[in-house]
């Protein structure tokens, strides 16, 4: 069999139809779609106006085993199989991919192989520029925040007031923000001048207490894991030379004569990670994603009292910032079927799913007969339980399947296999690095092997002088590592979904391996279980599976939510820790025991829960594959998204700002400038 040549090169041999001509054909009217040229194209929320009436279709839900070996792929090959070999009117709703895996160790997510989003090299770069969208609107919150506390450090609360609202022609009036925040204060004055001293004290001192900011600032993400926690400098007008600030803001040195140099503590989060994106997958329209931007929490005031973005009145131009970024991007897999890629939370330290808007847009587009796919992020422990518990919570869509995808590799390496030796030997700073250092398959792995780190071919693990670690057929290993996937088995049906499992074939498994998974996952509560080689032969090698899921969406299913949200907040992570993952408690440490204390105070308790945990294990130790057992979950810190719409427990020493690798994908991705065509990206 001829090998199956890199995706870049499979991307780019397929000549991708038209945009205009995919957005016809699914029904778009052409003033429905923005075209960004002749690949992608954005689609206006007017369609859901016009679609109305449409019942929507089935949606299906997919997700992978902890070792994240397929899951785009298998999205794209499913609906390639449904659309192009089974004529069904499909879509697949897939996330955008962030900067920090595609220059990082992993690569892009467009899948692979023959079952992937074309082209390509547009999925995975900048797209329609949603994600820089992202990075600013959240940047400006912080410079907001900062801004704020440095004006109030300085001025009296008349002062304040007098700049806030300021006399234009002699006349001084409260901008519509200004007046939503002078209601919540319960002023329901409208004429400035009518103001009490206290009360003009009270609308213009937010009296942020620096110690409780919990906005961070974001970056792309590539290398910034050392500014996770840093002091940045800032430059102080002269005239402020005696301000010396708090804690957040401390004044350093001169620097010349007008000017001082400050230094500000704060700390960066990728922007995949921030509250800004898990607000546009969440939203469910304009209007709602103009609320939620004014409903982030960005600290306490000294009183205990939550400030919002709507506080610091910038709510209004986030709003503007973010206008385009809620209209889905319309691209096309290998096969020519339609797909939706909006909005990139990651699943570890975000919610991990693809848009709530695209995905209903699909749905109506396909129609009733129709089918959705809609991708969610890492393993099923936190992927799928944050899809049901956050998102079908939200969105009230009820998936009818849930597709989990199985490899061999990574059953494997559950059952305690030569993965976990090269495992132990691969030690990156970032969990992301970690996990994609050794078991993602593309065409560079990352790898500290005797102390040295490098960047070597899948083949050279497979076939090089260590081959038989990954290579040799080994059932005992297979069923032993079987433990992880009965579980997440377990976790699904806890929801009530029929499940099904799509064993993800690479060319080194066996069949035997392959059928004794398809066997075991069968006897073990999947509905069905079917082997597909759609990565090696695009839909062809995923009819199968298609076939399955469709039989799997007829049968009965009785969809549950796993908690109430009226539950303590304590009470709720302790049901995801033990239900989930299988831990015999949780233990929240001072700082998480505080938090869920203030933000109960704050009125914040019933939000439902987002766990920021590794995906490599079901519980907080990478290093435990498997079923762990016997384990209390340590809750290091509990943040809030109330924008969004949940709040994250930090789960042992979960990082939200991973880092890149000794010899990152960057270093072999460039531009021909006379073609003009990107090399090296996979
Ligand atoms: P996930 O979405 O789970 O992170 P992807 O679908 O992005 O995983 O796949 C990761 C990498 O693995 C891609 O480079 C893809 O080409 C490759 N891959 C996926 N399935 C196979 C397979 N069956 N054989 C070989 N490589 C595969």
């Amino acid at each position: 069999k001829t090998p199956v040549p890199s995706d870049i090169d499979i991307s780019r041999s397929c000549k991708p139809k038209p945009i205009s001509k995919l957005a016809r054909e699914i029904g778009l009217f052409s003033e429905e779609v923005e075209l960004y040229g002749e690949t992608k194209a954005k689609v206006l929320l007017s369609v859901l106006d016009r679609l109305k009436q449409q019942p929507m279709a089935n949606t299906w839900w997919i997700t992978p085993t902890p070792l994240g070996e397929g899951k785009s792929t298998t999205t794209i090959g499913l609906v390639q199989a449904l659309g192009a070999h089974l004529h069904q009117n499909v879509f697949a709703c897939v996330r955008q991919p962030s900067q920090g895996p595609t220059f990082g160790i992993k690569g892009g997510a467009a899948g692979g192989g023959y079952s992937q989003v074309i082209p390509m090299e547009e999925f995975n770069l900048h797209l329609t520029g949603d994600i820089h969208a992202i990075t600013a609107a959240n940047n400006l919150v912080a410079a907001a925040i900062d801004a704020r506390m440095f004006h109030e450090q300085t001025q009296t609360d008349k002062a304040l007031f007098n700049r806030l609202v300021p006399s234009v022609n002699g006349v001084r009036k409260f901008s519509d923000i200004q007046i939503r925040r002078l209601r919540r204060l319960g002023i329901e004055k409208t004429d400035p001048t009518t103001l009490t001293d206290e009360e003009i004290s009270r609308f213009a001192r937010l009296d942020i207490d620096p110690e409780t900011i919990t906005w961070q600032r974001d970056i792309l993400s590539s290398e910034w894991r050392f500014f996770f926690s840093c002091w940045i400098p800032t430059i102080v007008p002269e005239e402020d030379h005696n301000w010396t600030g708090s804690n957040r803001e401390r004044l350093h040195t001169d620097v010349f004569s007008v000017v001082s140099l400050s230094f500000q503590q704060t700390q960066f989060d990728i922007s995949v990670a921030s509250e800004i994106m898990a607000v546009l997958a969440l939203t469910s329209s304009l209007e709602d994603m103009r609320e939620r931007l004014g409903k982030m929490v960005v600290a306490s005031s000294k009183k205990g009292e939550p400030i919002s973005t709507e506080d610091l009145g910038v709510s209004g131009a986030l709003a503007v910032l973010m206008k385009d970024t809620i209209k889905p991007n319309l691209m096309q897999t290998l096969e020519g079927t339609p797909v939706f890629v909006h909005a990139g939370p990651f699943a570890n330290i975000a919610h991990g799913n693809s848009s709530i808007i695209a995905d209903r847009i699909a749905l109506k587009l396909v129609g009733p007969e129709g089918f959705v796919v809609t991708e969610a992020g890492f393993g099923a422990d936190i992927g799928m339980e944050k899809f049901f518990n956050i998102k079908c919570r939200y969105s009230g869509l009820r998936p009818h399947v849930v597709v989990l995808v199985a490899t061999i590799r990574a059953l494997k390496m559950h059952g305690g296999g030569p993965t976990v030796r090269i495992m132990s030997y691969c030690r990156t700073a970032s969990s992301q690095g970690l996990h994609r250092g050794v078991s993602g398959s593309g065409l560079r792995r990352q790898v500290l092997l005797k102390g040295a780190v490098f960047s070597c071919a899948l083949s050279d693990l497979t076939e090089g002088p260590t081959p038989s670690l990954l290579l040799l057929q080994d059932l005992e290993l297979v069923e032993k590592g079987f433990s992880n996937l009965k579980k997440q088995i377990e976790n699904a049906r806890m929801f009530g979904v029929p499940v099904v499992v799509a064993v993800n074939a690479f060319k080194t498994d066996t069949e035997t391996e392959l059928d004794l998974v398809s066997r075991l996952a069968k006897e073990h509560g999947a509905f069905d279980a079917v082997k597909c080689t759609h990565w090696a032969e695009g839909g062809k090698g995923a009819i199968a599976l298609a076939q399955a899921v469709q039989k799997a969406a007829q049968a009965p299913s009785s969809f549950r939510l796993l908690y109430d949200l009226k539950l303590p907040v304590a009470d709720k992570i302790r049901i995801i820790a033990q239900k989930i993952y299988g831990a015999d408690d949780i233990e929240l440490l001072p700082e998480a025991q505080h938090k869920a204390e203030v933000y109960t105070k704050q009125g914040f308790g019933h939000l439902p829960i987002c766990m920021a945990k590794t995906h490599l294990s079901l519980s907080h130790n990478p290093e435990q594959k498997g079923v762990p057992t016997g384990f209390v979950l340590p809750i290091r810190d509990i943040r809030a998204s109330v924008g969004a719409g949940f709040l994250y427990p930090l789960v042992g020493t979960m990082s939200t700002m991973p880092g890149l690798p000794t010899r990152p994908c960057f270093y072999d991705i460039d531009l021909d400038p006379i073609t003009e065509q990107v090399n090296g990206l996979f």
